[in-house]
């Protein structure tokens, strides 16, 4: 399926927000961060979007950060409608599950398009077998392992660094450095959620 692959800082612009696609350059050298600092104390000059506009940018900004296309998306939106607990909370934790996401989460990877190519490409274990479906999506205990081999990658090398030194692992993961191991203790709490969003502006959208 076709996915969008030109140039991720474009979609923060057009969305005024930081959706963290690129990995430490988000932390170093973001152009939104230069943006703010140059528009600092200068009133926004953004024409107010109708109700309709400002609906289908919530729903964007988490299409985005997922890495995901409009199916897939809306499927899982879909799949959260027919669970139990309020939609909008189900469809931000079936994204935090979803096996790329968490091996990003790990700090395996820097960015989600890179945790889904480690995926892509064999490098991840779920209980102990070689799973490469990014989108699978993870159950409570379940532990995923990167191949050892891949340590010394620079990138994943990069990645580990970042996630200790920024402080990037969520507290429902559980690491072991030693295995190069995680396991989901327990569900992510909204407030952990790398999904900076308004879940129910996404909810009403698809509800239109
Ligand atoms: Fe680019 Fe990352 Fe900054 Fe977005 S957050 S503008 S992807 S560097």
């Amino acid at each position: 399926m076709a996915r969008y692959t030109g140039p991720s800082c474009k979609k923060c612009r057009k969305l005024a927000c930081k959706l963290f696609l690129k990995g430490t350059k988000c932390y170093t050298n973001c152009v939104m961060d230069k943006l703010s600092a140059v528009k600092k104390g200068k009133a926004p000059r953004r024409a107010k979007l109708s109700e309709y506009a400002v609906r289908l940018q919530e729903k964007q900004k988490a299409k985005f950060i997922s890495g995901m296309t409009e199916v897939p998306f809306a499927n899982l939106f879909n799949k959260a409608t027919k669970a139990t607990g309020q939609t909008g909370v189900q469809f931000i934790k079936y994204l935090e599950t979803r096996l790329d996401n968490i091996v990003k989460r790990a700090g395996f990877a820097t960015s989600l398009r890179l945790a889904r190519q480690i995926v892509l490409h064999g490098h991840i274990k779920v209980n102990d077998k070689v799973v490469n479906v990014p989108s699978l999506q993870l159950k409570l205990g379940d532990k995923v392992t990167l191949d050892a081999r891949l340590a010394n990658n620079v990138n994943v090398k990069q990645a580990l660094e970042d996630a200790e030194k920024r402080t990037l692992r969520p507290s429902f993961l559980e690491f072991d450095a030693s295995k190069l191991t995680v396991t989901l203790l327990r569900w992510p709490d909204r407030e952990e959620s790398a999904y900076p969003v308004n879940d129910q502006l996404i909810v009403e959208h698809y509800s239109k």
